[in-house]
């Protein structure tokens, strides 16, 4: 009754949903293969979704894995400075190619597409959720075991669009102590049942910083809320990552390949089990 056909924005859960999800689903480009698509979503920028995506790609690398990451934030693309990027993407009439960073990884982003990367993306919704299906259809990948999706900040318009069109086997959500915890992670978990798409689990950042004298824990943002939470939506908290200086100075010089992953071990323990 009343029903628009437009699954993206219903919140039902009625019989014919997951099947017209399906049927958007845009096909990979031919000459690729890809295992495994993670997304990594936070519910406003600036949280550090950029980052875990950078240190989950970076461990999965460091354990032999082949791996590329998808820039999907294309109005806030900061995965090429965080890796050091410099080159930009080619194309023959094949495809587009991703650019590898210094240990192999396979990246694109538009900001590897943009003749300045200080160039504003000034463009509506539905042109971003066409450059982020194109970077699906018409970027040569190879073969790849893991693809990590820097996902566009929120659960707007675009995310819905990238669910809907991508095979996304799970999604990591990131929160910071300072968010509105219990309420971005409930969005999330209400759009990934929209999406029949699983929750691997929540990656909490700026947990705390480490005194450099004495090492205790300092949550300089309050005591955190993320295990109840977590507990209450029955998901896993999978990690605390500290506010560290050589994570912004790594990311910053472009040398994420450097940092220590140790905070996003046990998420990517969880993501390797999903092959
Ligand atoms: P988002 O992708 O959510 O917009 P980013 O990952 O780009 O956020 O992070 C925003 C900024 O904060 C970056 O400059 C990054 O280096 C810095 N940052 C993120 N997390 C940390 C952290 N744990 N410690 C220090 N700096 C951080």
């Amino acid at each position: 009754m009343g029903c628009s056909h437009d699954c993206s924005s219903c919140a039902s859960n009625c019989k014919g949903k997951g099947g017209q999800s399906e049927n958007m689903k845009v096909e990979l480009n031919a000459h690729s293969n890809v295992k495994r698509v993670i997304g990594i979503i936070s519910g406003k920028g600036g949280v550090g979704k950029s980052l875990v995506t950078s240190l989950l790609a970076v461990s999965m690398q460091r354990k032999g894995f082949e791996v590329a990451v998808m820039d999907a934030d294309i109005t806030g693309p900061s995965i090429p400075k965080m890796f050091g990027l410099k080159d930009k993407a080619v194309g023959t009439e094949d495809g587009l190619y991703p650019v590898k960073t210094k240990t192999g990884i396979d990246v694109m982003s538009i900001n590897l597409l943009l003749e300045d990367e200080t160039d504003p993306v000034v463009w509506r919704g539905p042109v971003i959720g066409g450059a982020i299906t194109q970077f699906w259809t018409d970027v040569i990948w190879g073969n790849k075991d893991f693809m990590f999706v820097d996902m566009p900040p929120g659960t707007g318009d675009v995310a819905l669009t990238v669910f809907q069109s991508l095979p996304v086997d799970g999604i990591i959500v990131v929160t910071s102590p300072q968010d509105l915890v219990s309420m971005i992670v409930g969005k999330a978990v209400k759009m990934a049942r929209l999406m029949n798409i699983p929750i691997i689990g929540l990656v909490e950042n700026m947990s705390y910083i480490k005194c450099p004298d004495c090492g205790k824990e300092i949550p300089v943002f309050g005591e955190s809320h993320l295990s109840d939470v977590a507990a209450s939506y029955g998901l896993e908290v999978l990690g605390r990552i500290p506010l560290d200086q050589k994570l912004s100075g790594a990311s910053d010089k472009g040398v994420i390949e450097l940092a220590d992953t140790t905070p996003v071990e046990d998420a990517a323990g969880k993501i390797e089990k999903m092959l």
